[in-house]
């Protein structure tokens, strides 16, 4: 029981009351922390589950965003998070209906492969575990197991004919084999993976280039159709395993979040009822002290009042430790999230590489043909409507096979890395190159009137000749033919193609180490 007597002691009162005020006003305070680390929260969630790429899945996102930048109550977009849980489970569903046909298709190309007579039991055997194999590989990659499946077949067929002894029909059957060889390196050079599975692959790669027979032929392109299998499946299994991590954190939060909502809006409740009881306790104390004579007649209904404000300050104090857990829960939620958001940045710009690598040669890091055959449609419609000069130049390494035989085709690999970037250097930046295939190039000048394409043309030409290569202590000299043609008239892009290529077959008909425009 409290007992005073003063003046002094309503101060005191007066004093208390006031500062349960403040701690009151403190715990709004609090509160609308707490929303905010809410709403950014949310935010960052949606900026972590981004890495879905679903156009609805992001729209609706984006529209959550909107409405938390809108709204005050988070509470209500719990919902709306569930529907877009729902969608990412609808996407995941689409991808696997995707890999099912994809599935298909390998299985077909397959079944057409077992039924081809000769082929070698061992080789049977492999065929039949990699079509039994479940497939999950990503879509990128078909197209080139198909393509080496094809190769195989024809591979298959070389094989078959009878071996007579070297007759012309055994010579023609070497050109042949020389031919799948170099597809199939082809094949094999547009392939990137890392690790052990990339090792391997420039092990094929190598080895095509040592004129193989049919019987190694055969095997290197099913033992490159295993490495693509397993180096997508590795790939997939890492995205796979971070997609479902993040689920299952995303999910953890999500519930935590639910829990700290119900758990603000519960301490919201209380902190209501006590201001209630607070004001109330004002209330009563001044109808008293107005009704009062002498402190000696307040001095019961005071105590009641002091007992009132200690029960208050008690449950305030309560409800500051559970804030504070509220908030050390809020606080570990977030450094979670942080986490999280990192570890989904870091994913999307592994992906962003990846993307980049499917357009990039992997030895020379120019542009492949996948990435020439969209630029050049492109530069191409521009040149439909805007009439532009347009230049298209194919470059080719002289004797290269030469290159190869003489020094081994590490230093030739080398030799084709230093030309890429030569040429590279000698270009504008709006101009493209790519590696059109083995030691062929082809580069695009959009927009370039005749002084500045013959200047960057002879340029390269002459750069390539003066380039300093020196292998075994003996100096080796590097050149390059050049057939360029402009975009005329009625043309499309293979007339374009196949004018540049007639005048690049003259420049090395006329000697090599020459610029020829096409007529
Ligand atoms: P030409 O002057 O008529 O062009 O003669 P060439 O020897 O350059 O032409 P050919 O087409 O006969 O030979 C091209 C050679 O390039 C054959 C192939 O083994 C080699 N080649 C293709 N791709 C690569 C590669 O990635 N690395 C290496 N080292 N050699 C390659
Ligand atoms: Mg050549
Ligand atoms: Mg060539």
């Amino acid at each position: 029981m409290s007992n005073f007597s003063s003046d002094e002691d309503v101060i005191t009162l007066t004093e208390k009351l006031q500062h349960s005020q403040l701690v009151a006003r403190d715990l709004a305070l609090k509160s609308r922390r707490e929303a905010t680390i809410l709403k950014r929260l949310i935010s960052r969630l949606i900026a972590a589950s981004q890495a879905q790429d679903d156009p609805l899945i992001n729209q609706k996102l984006s529209q959550i965003q909107r409405d938390l930048e809108a709204q005050e109550d988070v509470g209500r977009l719990i919902p709306q998070l569930a529907l877009v849980e729902r969608m990412v489970n609808k996407h995941t569903h689409a991808q696997e209906k995707a890999k099912d046909a994809l599935e298909n298709q390998f299985q077909q190309s397959g079944e057409t492969l077992k039924c081809l007579p000769g082929l070698p039991a061992q080789l049977k055997r492999d065929l039949r575990n990699l079509i039994q194999r479940p497939t999950t590989e990503s879509h990128g990659n078909t197209e080139k197991i198909v393509a080496l499946l094809q190769l195989y077949e024809r591979a298959l067929k070389l094989l078959s004919l009878p071996a007579n002894g070297l007759t012309a029909k055994e010579l023609l059957n070497i050109d042949r084999i020389n031919q799948l060889a170099s597809e199939l390196q082809h094949l094999v050079t547009e392939l990137d993976f890392d690790g052990e599975v990339g090792d391997r692959l420039l092990d094929i790669r190598n080895r095509l280039l040592l004129s193989p027979d049919a019987q190694t032929l055969l095997e290197l392109t099913l033992e490159s159709v295993q490495l693509i299998l397993e180096g997508t499946r590795n790939e997939r299994k890492a995205s796979q395993s971070f997609l479902n991590q993040l689920n299952e954190d995303l999910s953890v939060l999500q519930r935590h979040n639910g829990r700290s909502i119900d758990a603000t809006q519960s301490l919201t409740d209380q902190r209501t009822s006590l201001n209630e009881e607070l004001s109330l306790s004002v209330d009563e104390m001044q109808i008293h002290l107005n009704e009062a004579s002498s402190l000696e007649e307040l001095r019961p209904s005071l105590n009641k009042v002091t007992d009132n404000l200690a029960s208050i300050v008690a449950r305030n104090k309560e409800l500051e430790e559970r804030e504070q857990q509220l908030l050390e829960q809020l606080q570990h939620n977030e450094q979670k999230l942080e986490a999280l958001y990192t570890q989904t940045m870091d994913y999307r710009r592994r992906l962003g590489d990846q993307e980049r690598k499917l357009l990039l040669d992997p030895l020379t890091k120019v542009y492949n043909r996948a990435a020439l055959d969209d630029r050049l449609e492109h530069e191409y419609r521009c040149w439909l409507r805007y009439q532009s000069q347009f230049c298209l130049a194919m470059i080719d390494i002289d004797h290269f096979k030469s290159v190869n035989d003489q020094y081994g085709h590490l230093v030739g690999d080398k030799v084709l890395k230093v030309v890429a970037r030569t040429i590279h250097q000698c270009l504008r930046d709006t101009d493209f190159i790519a590696r059109f295939g083995g030691e062929e190039f082809v580069v695009l000048l959009p927009d370039a009137d005749e002084t500045t394409r013959t200047d960057i043309l002879d340029s390269i030409r002459e750069t390539v000749a003066r380039l300093p290569f020196k292998f075994k202590n003996k100096r080796l000299t590097v050149t390059v033919s050049i057939g360029a043609s402009m975009f005329m008239d009625k043309d499309n892009i293979v007339d374009v193609l196949e004018r540049a290529d007639n005048a690049l077959y003259n420049a090395k008909h006329n000697g090599r180490n020459k610029l020829v425009w096409a007529q």
